[in-house]
């Protein structure tokens, strides 16, 4: 029957995800499992729907991209959240990000400039009942200041340095990963960790990204 088949497709679609994520270093069992749960296909629209399964960054609305799924696992498993941390995401997209990151989380706020992809992210962790993921249009390199401050940070957008009023809103203790250098060039994934004394950095790899643009966007 066309149902029965139809099933065995989404399973073994689903088996390859996971050995994609695998095979590319995403090894953290409880990350796997969120990105399990979350169905990647619930974050991409139209003519691109159909790709959502492959590990490839997906053109979204308002000219910006979902993250490839890789990346996604591997930011969230050097974010290295604990299941009573309040996170801050800069850079909304499709939401694809935070609702992984809501599997792990106690809260997520998620932040974007763009009114009409927050609206849409919201959209959907209603239909998913992501009930724990609180969804802003904000300019996210002010950060959030009336949640501060946060366990952990990550920016889904490329700064040319972290910007300091994120470094000021993560705790003692805390962790940021983000991708930092000139949007045309090659970026660098970071992982920054607050101390006591400061912040210890850590280059992991090489990242593209979108710019981290300032202000709010025109939709
Ligand atoms: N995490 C997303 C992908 C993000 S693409 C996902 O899972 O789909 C980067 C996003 O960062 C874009 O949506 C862009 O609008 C947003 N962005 C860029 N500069 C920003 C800023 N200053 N504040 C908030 N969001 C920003």
């Amino acid at each position: 029957m066309t149902g029965d088949r139809g099933d065995e497709n989404a399973a073994e679609r689903k088996m390859r995800f996971l050995f994609a994520l695998r095979s590319r270093g995403v090894t953290d069992t409880r990350v796997l499992t969120a990105m399990e749960r979350i169905d990647r296909g619930a974050f991409v629209r139209g003519l691109f729907a159909e790709r959502a399964y492959e590990d490839m960054p997906l053109p979204i609305a308002c000219g910006q991209t979902i993250s490839q799924p890789s990346v996604v696992g591997l930011m969230t498993q050097a974010l290295a959240v604990q299941p009573r941390d309040v996170v801050l995401e800069v850079g909304t997209g499709s939401g694809y990000q935070a609702a992984v990151l809501s599997q792990l989380a106690r809260r997520v706020y998620t932040v974007d400039r763009h009114r009409r992809l927050v609206a849409d992210a919201q959209e959907v962790f209603r239909q998913l009942g992501l009930v724990n993921i609180t969804a802003r249009t904000a300019d996210g390199s002010h950060g959030l200041p009336e949640q501060a401050p946060f366990d952990r940070i990550i920016v889904t957008a490329a700064a040319e340095d972290p910007p300091g009023p994120l470094l000021a809103q993560l705790k003692i203790g805390g962790i940021m990963v983000l991708p930092v250098g000139q949007s045309d060039t090659v970026q660098s994934l970071i992982k920054v960790v607050r101390t006591e004394r400061g912040f210890d950095y850590d280059e992991l790899r090489p990242v593209r990204f979108v710019p981290l643009v300032e202000g709010l966007g025109g939709d």
